[in-house]
């Protein structure tokens, strides 16, 4: 089996700085490298890489989260399917690549990805994607450009068979964007639920004699139709998240155990996440 190029992309780890953007912009911006792509138009909405950014909770909790996008090099890929004279090719190593000669004309390919990964190049008429900087590999390379500029060590390049990378993924919990197209991307991404899923908050507290204060170290426990789906600890300001719930998934009960009694309440999931309030332990539940 041959070995094939994977990227892992760590949602958790970015902090939108753009390094990694600027890096690719560095590399392509007015650079030809034939046989792997034309040059990146200095001007307009080129981006190769991007990062996408997720807002999720409701105040005072809120999180906002980044997500570095590019070409995800399909094994099933629909630009392949689109394109014709062999336009748009897959290697043996796993990298797809849009011939930036073949291509000229295509304007069918850039709609055919369901990712939006693909540039219309105005000037050049042709399609353009982030090549996984396959002109770099050739030369030995190990690392993108992207992953050498990212200071926080979001991407790891790895060139493994596919029954590794797939161990990989079970090991890791690592999931492809969009899984139900079906494209088999070879850009994986881990804690990718801090996107696509949704979580709950709330602020536990006492009251004695009139006198609030911060309940921590109070057990909160989720259920979902009589399961438990969550369990967490409220921290020093009396906080807890339970995050990985399926959006839109409905009825929860939520119970709360402190030192100074219980606290429970019910709550429907719709698309956001929700922050429930301050829940005084020992009041009556909701
Ligand atoms: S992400 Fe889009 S451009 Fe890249 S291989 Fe998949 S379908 Fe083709
Ligand atoms: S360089 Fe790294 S931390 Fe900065 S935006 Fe890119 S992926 Fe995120």
């Amino acid at each position: 089996m041959a070995k094939k190029w994977n990227l892992i992309v760590d949602v958790a780890r970015c902090d939108n700085c753009r390094l990694c953007f600027l890096a690719v912009k560095d590399e392509y911006v007015g650079n030809d490298f034939p046989g792997y792509s034309a040059a990146q138009p200095a001007q307009g909405q080129h981006k190769w890489l991007d990062i996408q950014r997720k807002e999720r909770g409701a105040y005072p909790l809120v999180q906002t989260r980044f997500m570095p996008v590019m070409c995800n090099h399909c094994d099933d890929a629909p630009c392949i399917k689109a394109a014709t004279d062999g336009a748009v090719r897959k290697r043996p190593d796993g990298i797809v690549i849009i011939d930036p000669e073949k291509s000229k004309g295509q304007k069918k390919i850039a709609a055919a990805c369901p990712y939006g990964a693909i540039f219309w190049n105005e000037e050049k008429q042709i399609p353009q994607a982030w090549t996984f900087d396959a002109h770099l590999l050739d030369e030995g390379w190990t690392r993108t450009r992207a992953e050498q500029a990212c200071p926080l060590n979001v991407f790891r390049t790895i060139q493994v068979e596919d029954g590794e990378m797939q161990r990989i993924q079970v090991e890791e919990g690592l999931e492809v964007l969009r899984p139900e197209l079906g494209t088999k991307p070879r850009i994986c991404y881990k804690n990718l639920h801090m996107i696509t899923k949704c979580f709950v908050a709330g602020t536990v507290v006492t009251n004695a004699d009139g006198v609030e204060e911060c309940a921590a170290g109070a057990e909160v426990v989720l259920t979902h139709d009589g399961r438990e789906v969550g369990r967490a600890t409220t921290d020093l300001f009396g906080e807890f998240t339970i995050d990985r719930l399926e959006p839109g998934s409905g009825g929860y009960h939520l119970e709360v155990t402190g030192s100074s009694g219980r606290f429970s309440t019910q709550f429907d999931l719709g698309n956001e996440s929700p922050y429930l309030g301050v829940m005084t332990l020992g009041t009556t539940s909701k």
